[in-house]
Parts: C-alpha cells; sequence; structure tokens
C-alpha cells in the first residue's frame, strides 16, 4: 500500500481528471506546496471537444499567471502571443461571435440591414484576440505543465472505489493501472475534475439534480474536419457583401443558425475545421438515438443548400475520424460540494455549446478553488460550501440565457434581442473583474449572484415563451425594448442598438 503523507506544506489532494480545468489547478496548487495527485482514466493526447474561448476565460487566466506566478502560461491568454511564444501548441483566432440566419432550401443571402447575420467583437484587433483551443495539444500542454510544477500524473488509471473516514476526514481510493495492477492511496481532498466522467457521484452514489428542471434540451452530432470551405471565401465568391462584417467571419465563432438549432464552426490555422450540430430535442422525430451519427449530420446538412457548398469537399480529420453523437447536453449534479470534496464547474453540471460559457466557466471555478485551498484561513469547507452553491446557480442561469435562444430559433430579431442578456452578463462580469483590479472572487459567473439580474433573465424568458407557444411573435421591436430595458443597468457595451443594424463593433467592456 503505498501512502501520500502529510507534508509541512499542508493537505494532500486527488485531482480526478487531467483535462485542462483539473491540470492547471493540480499544478497551481502543486506549485504552491500542495501534495496533488492527478489521475485520468485516459491519455494524452486525446480528442477533446469544447474549444471555443471568450473574453472572460482570457481575463481569468491572465489572473491567474499574475496571481500565481504562471509565467509559462502567460502566451495561452491571447492569440497574438500564442502564436508567437507557443507555437506547437495548436489554436486558432477568435475575434468575435458571428451568427448567420438560414432557411431550408434557400440559399444564404447577406442583405443591407443583415435581416440574416448578428456579428458581435470581442476584440479590437487580431493579436488581442481570444483562440479556438485545439483541446488535444491544450490539454496536454497543461497536464505537462502540472508535471512540472511536481504533481504526482497516474495516467490510465481507474478509480475502483473512494470513502472517506467519518473521524478523521481522510479519503481512502482504490485505483487500478493499465497493467492492472492495484493501489491503495489516502488524502485529505479529493476535487473533482472528471467532467461527464462525473466521477465522484458516482463513486459515492450520490443522486444527480433535477433535470427535468432544466429548460435546454439539446443533443450535439460533430467532428473535426479537414477542407472545410472558408466560409468568407464562399460568401466572397457569390458576390455578397460583407464590407460592413468587424471582422472575418472565419475569425470567430461561427454559428450557423438553423430552424431546428446550429452549427458551431472554429477553424484552427492548421486548417481543420471544428463543426458540430446542435439540435433542439424538440425538434427531433422519434427514434433519432437510433441514427447513426454520419445519417443525421448529412440529412441536416442537406437541408441548407449554403451549408452544402461549405462541406462539399470536406473529409473527417485523423482525430477522431469518425462523428460523435451525443444524448441529451444538459446535465446537472444535486450537489457540486460535500464534507472533503468538491466538483469543478464542468463536472457539477453543463447546459450546451451556445455562448461557449464552458472554458470560462471552468476557469472561473479554478481560480475560487485555488483560492479557497491556498488562503491561510483553514476553514476551506466553508469556502468550498459556498463555491458549490454558487456552482449550481450559475449552471441555472445559463440553461435560462441558452433555453431562450431555442426558443426564439424561428424569429431572429428575437434571438439577437434575447442573446443581449448573455452578452450584458458577461462583459458587466468582465467590466467587474477590470474595476476591482483583476479580482473577482466575491463574484459568481454570468452575475449569477445579482438577484435582480437573475429576476430580469427569468421575467424575459418566460415572457418569450409565451410567445413561442402562441406562435404569434408580435412585433419584435416590442420584445427587443423589453430586452433595453432589462439590460440598461448592465449594458456597457451598447448592446441592443437597432442603429448599428447587427454589426457590433467592439463590445469589450475593456
Ligand atoms: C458538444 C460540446 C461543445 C462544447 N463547446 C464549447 C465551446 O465552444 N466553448 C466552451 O467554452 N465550452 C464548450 N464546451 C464545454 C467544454 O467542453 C468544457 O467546459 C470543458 O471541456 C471543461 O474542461 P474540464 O477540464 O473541466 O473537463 P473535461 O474536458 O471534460 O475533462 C475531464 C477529464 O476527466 C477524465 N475522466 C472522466 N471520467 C473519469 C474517471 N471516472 N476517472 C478518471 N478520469 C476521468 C477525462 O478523461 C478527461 O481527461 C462544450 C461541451 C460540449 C459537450
Amino acid at each position: 500500500m503505498s501512502v501520500a503523507t502529510v507534508g509541512e506544506q499542508g493537505k494532500r489532494f486527488l485531482v480526478i481528471g487531467a483535462g485542462f480545468s483539473g491540470s492547471l489547478l493540480s499544478a497551481i496548487l502543486a506549485r504552491h506546496g500542495k501534495q496533488v495527485t492527478l489521475i485520468d482514466h485516459a491519455k494524452h493526447p486525446r480528442f477533446v471537444i469544447g474549444e471555443s474561448s471568450t473574453p472572460a476565460a482570457g481575463l481569468i487566466l491572465r489572473t491567474l499567471v499574475k496571481r500565481y506566478g504562471l509565467s509559462e502560461l502567460g502566451p495561452l491568454t491571447r492569440y497574438g502571443r500564442w502564436v508567437n511564444e507557443l507555437a506547437s501548441v495548436r489554436r486558432g483566432a477568435k475575434q468575435g461571435f458571428s451568427y448567420f440566419f438560414h432557411q431550408a432550401d434557400t440559399d444564404f443571402q447577406v442583405a443591407e440591414s443583415h435581416p440574416n447575420e448578428l456579428l458581435v467583437a470581442a476584440s479590437s484587433a487580431l493579436e488581442l484576440a481570444d483562440t479556438q483551443w485545439l483541446r488535444s495539444d491544450v490539454d496536454q500542454f497543461l497536464c505537462d505543465y502540472a508535471r512540472q510544477q511536481g504533481v504526482i500524473l497516474r495516467d490510465l488509471t481507474t478509480l475502483k472505489s473512494l470513502q472517506r473516514d467519518g473521524v478523521s476526514g481522510e479519503w481512502a481510493t482504490t485505483v487500478v493501472d493499465s497493467a492492472g495492477g492495484q493501489e491503495r492511496l489516502q488524502f485529505d481532498w479529493v476535487v473533482d475534475a472528471s467532467g461527464q466522467g462525473e466521477a465522484v457521484t458516482r463513486l459515492l452514489g450520490l443522486p444527480s439534480g433535477d433535470l427535468h428542471g432544466l429548460k435546454t434540451n439539446t443533443v450535439a452530432v460533430f467532428s473535426h474536419f479537414d477542407g472545410v470551405k472558408s466560409w468568407d471565401a464562399l460568401l466572397a465568391e457569390e458576390r455578397q457583401d460583407t464590407k460592413d462584417f468587424p471582422f472575418p467571419a472565419d475569425t470567430s465563432a461561427q454559428h450557423h443558425v438553423l430552424e431546428e438549432g446550429w452549427l458551431w464552426c472554429l477553424r484552427f490555422d492548421h486548417s481543420v475545421t471544428s463543426a458540430g450540430l446542435v439540435l433542439d430535442a424538440h425538434s427531433l422525430a422519434d427514434g433519432w438515438q437510433q441514427i447513426p451519427a454520419e445519417k443525421m449530420w448529412r440529412t441536416h446538412i442537406a437541408s441548407y443548400p449554403s451549408l452544402n457548398r461549405m462541406f462539399q469537399d470536406a473529409q473527417l480529420s485523423v482525430m477522431p475520424n469518425r462523428f460523435l453523437k451525443t444524448q441529451r447536453l444538459q446535465r446537472i449534479a444535486g450537489q457540486a460540494a460535500g464534507q472533503g470534496w468538491v466538483s469543478l464547474p464542468h463536472t457539477a453540471g453543463f447546459i450546451d455549446p451556445l455562448h461557449s460559457t464552458g472554458i470560462a466557466h471552468s476557469m472561473s471555478g479554478v481560480e475560487r478553488l485555488a483560492d479557497i485551498f491556498l488562503s491561510v484561513d483553514s476553514g476551506h469547507q466553508v469556502g468550498v460550501d459556498a463555491y458549490g452553491e454558487q456552482v449550481l446557480g450559475e449552471l441555472k442561469l445559463i440553461d435560462l440565457l441558452v433555453a431562450g435562444c431555442y426558443l426564439a430559433l424561428p424569429s431572429k430579431r428575437h434571438f439577437e434581442a434575447y442573446c443581449m442578456l448573455y452578452f450584458a452578463a458577461a462583459t458587466t462580469y468582465e467590466k467587474n473583474r477590470m474595476d476591482s483590479d483583476d479580482c473577482n472572487l466575491g463574484h459568481a459567473m454570468f452575475l449569477a449572484d445579482d438577484a435582480k439580474w437573475v429576476t430580469a433573465v427569468r421575467d424575459v424568458f418566460y415572457h418569450l415563451q409565451e410567445l413561442a407557444m402562441s406562435q404569434n411573435w408580435g412585433e419584435p421591436a416590442q420584445f427587443e425594448a423589453i430586452i433595453r430595458r432589462k439590460i440598461k443597468r448592465y449594458n456597457h457595451a451598447g448592446l441592443c442598438d437597432a442603429a448599428v443594424s447587427s454589426m457590433y463593433q467592439y463590445t469589450a467592456a475593456m
């Protein structure tokens, strides 16, 4: 039996899951004197989805770099630095969010007042842009970095059991490596960063959260492709007028909004494109679970002629070299923390890729947990319990921010106006960080701790739900006026402005 001993520097941590968040938190804890064992049942490099970063994620990472002396990670905070200083870790540029609204069996058309587009810039220049992360590279880089900080990595290792001694508070776990060797290990804290694996919930047999309470109900079909035609080039060939676009659509998180959901297109610098359909489950025929992923992909793409042209020469990339299909994407844990354990946000739950909330949310979890565990105050449990409640509240707010967009799919102006709730929350969060000298530890993501804001979002959601159910969308200007009123206190970035005709030049609150 091998037992990690309590060192001078304090507690022993087991972190389950060597994705980017588990690796980054492990690295910070180890660099600051904790004994950390990082266990993953897989091995890097491996295919992972969840690639589009946001300004909030970049801001948090910049704070972590400064606060914990992680200068080696500085290049990951901006596209320009990343390309120049860390070229071996592959990525793409993301200057903002773009949305193109398609109708089935109809060619996509740019028109003068932009009734079919929404572009929201998030950075003022390419060098300062956010990034699309090639997760196989980024996660491996961060995992290697964690090892360099002294983290003990056990990959290809499975946890067989997990028990906590009620008296000493010590955890004991039995792990099995790829050769079948078993070991029993002991720890003081367990951090669950296993994402969908939900390792602690499963090992302790905890109940999951109220899935029925979540409004979003979507599934995804996705892969990585070579040879996806440039959307900018396709529009140019068709002599469509894109001079108002604040940035090239290919250097953005490209959303192609469809009648039954949307398609993401994220382009990496090495000519690979991540693309995925996210489909509203209400729009799927019974038995969709039995339809092979590739067939589902091809059927939906075929309905949209412009997308068909974009993908006509596309082939699956070597990794993962297949189409992947999910079940319902949404999940939420019953609890995100308990005695001696805590989950990172992506383990506590997940809502949907729309609005790219995942990386920033995970990054904020790393920030909050690093602060709790490295504080001199020994009341970690109190901090962890409060954090756990906060994360579940954030997931429920993200659910509302996302679900309204699916309700609004039939009306571009309602969809666009509803998106402004997300942009208001994100830019206010960014501004609050900047105003408090980049230290936002007391505040929840997306303003989930602002009761007035949460009520405002909920009110708008239920109003939109009534419109959607009645199928009488009414005058979009009325809905836009409601949104404008609701975001007034949070609108630091000129959002919901009819005068810009859906072309937002630069919304970042910094
Ligand atoms: C379809 C889809 C699209 C998304 N798109 C975006 C996006 O564009 N932008 C964005 O910001 N977010 C997106 N997300 C969310 C994003 O994927 C997550 O926020 C991100 O992956 C969280 O990283 P993580 O390191 O916390 O967890 P993960 O990346 O899930 O890593 C978990 C790790 O735990 C390991 N593991 C799992 N179970 C066990 C176990 N039992 N024992 C040991 N190890 C285990 C896994 O091997 C893995 O290494 C998307 C998610 C989905 C599902």
